[in-house]
């Protein structure tokens, strides 16, 4: 081989080496950057923030650790555990729980409210899936920004996954990758892996909770949409609350937790606590196999002309038209159902009331936006 060939085979190795490293930083970058944290402002009505560490040592710190607030009345009464972000691609149950920590007040009893539930599957995005990796709201005091995660843990943080996840402790066998994903291994293990470590002080919070509400969202071409699934302990408070939100024209859906599916919110919670435990799911055209690209209209305007025509071939579970499921949509059906769970609760158990003040109404946040139920973002450090 001439002089001159080795010369630029050497260029090209280089050439490529470089090429190579560039890539590798600026992925790094961006990598990196998923770990930082979006704001979530504490609001008048929150007496106590804390980490989800603060209960369980293991998680103190690390990538499972998440923000606890807790509002709590001057009076004493029943306390409300509201999870948002269990799932964290379904950013209607994380933005919902924002809005109460923003917004609400307790007179009497007590909310504990933790937005970011599985706050490791906030740090990355479904592989192939082209999601948006951030959200943006407007507000009147400036744009406020959110993550889009995915609905398991990072595997970065566990790893790797085993071909078939046994949960415990009902010993059903499931496909490898749920043990990353919060909402199939509750109870949880105190010495499990960190998804399982996560659950482990939830089910202690849930523990403390008279009830539980997880919030979700699923692809409009799935069944359980627009719908409550219930622990059987939970079917009376539900039903109430499901006669309320129908009488305010917001469809609701009721279905009971199967008994032998388990590591879920609603069946693990009612069982391993006395909480009644419940989760909500509203309708998310951007988790959807049927959606367009993924872009910021349709992760948070919610419209969707693919969705649309599957709507005109009968091939989805709810209405689709060219208004779509908006964001705050949905958020604005979550927090109605929260408001009708406690009310049912309240109706149901006279001697035991939880009043909260100042839940955004439900024909305000579709009226005004997400952003006028938001603080203007913190002043970032410089
Ligand atoms: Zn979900």
């Amino acid at each position: 081989m001439a002089v001159g060939d080795i010369l630029s085979t050497h260029r090209a190795a280089l050439g490529f080496m470089a090429l190579g490293a560039a890539l590798a930083i600026s992925a790094g970058a961006v990598f990196q950057s998923m770990r930082q944290p979006e704001p979530i402002v504490a609001g008048p009505g929150v007496t106590r923030q804390s980490m989800l560490g603060d209960l369980a040592p293991s998680l103190a710190g690390g990538p499972g650790d998440t923000p606890v607030f807790e509002l709590v009345g001057a009076e004493p009464g029943p306390t409300v555990m509201i999870l948002g972000g269990t799932h964290p691609q379904e950013i209607a149950g994380m933005m919902a729980a924002v809005l109460l920590v923003e917004n609400v007040t307790v007179k009497k009893g007590r909310l504990i409210v933790v937005p970011q539930a599985n706050r490791s599957g906030f740090t990355h995005t479904d592989p192939m899936e082209a999601y948006l990796h951030t959200f943006e709201v407007p507000t009147p005091g400036g744009t406020r920004w959110f993550r889009v995660g995915m609905r398991l843990t990072n595997p970065a943080d566990q790893w790797p996954d085993p071909d078939i996840f046994v949960h415990k402790p009902s010993g059903e066998g499931m496909v490898g990758h749920e043990q990353r994903n919060l909402n199939r291994v509750h109870p949880g293990s105190a010495t499990g892996w960190l998804t399982s470590r996560v659950s482990a002080a939830l089910t202690g919070l849930a523990g403390q909770s008279d009830v539980v509400f997880d919030l979700h969202e699923a692809q409009p071409e799935y069944p359980v949409i627009n719908m409550m699934v219930v622990h059987e302990r939970a079917f009376e408070t539900a039903a109430t609350a499901v006669g309320n939100l129908e009488a305010r024209r917001i469809p609701m859906g009721l279905s009971a937790s199967p008994k032998n599916l388990h590591g879920l919110s609603h069946r693990e919670f009612g069982d391993f606590t006395k909480a009644e435990a419940m989760l909500a799911e509203s309708a998310n055209p951007a988790m959807g196999r049927f959606r367009g690209r993924t872009s910021d209209d349709l992760v948070v305007g919610g419209h969707d002309a693919n969705y649309e025509a599957a709507a005109r071939l009968g091939r989805l579970f709810v209405k689709f038209d060219q208004n779509g499921w908006p964001l705050k949509l949905r958020v604005a059906r979550h927090v109605a159902a929260i408001e009708e769970v406690i009310n049912a609760y309240n109706e149901l158990n006279p001697d035991k009331q939880i009043v909260v003040e100042n839940i955004p109404a439900y024909k305000d946040i579709n009226d005004k936006g997400l952003g006028a139920f938001l603080k203007p973002p913190p002043a970032t450090k410089s």
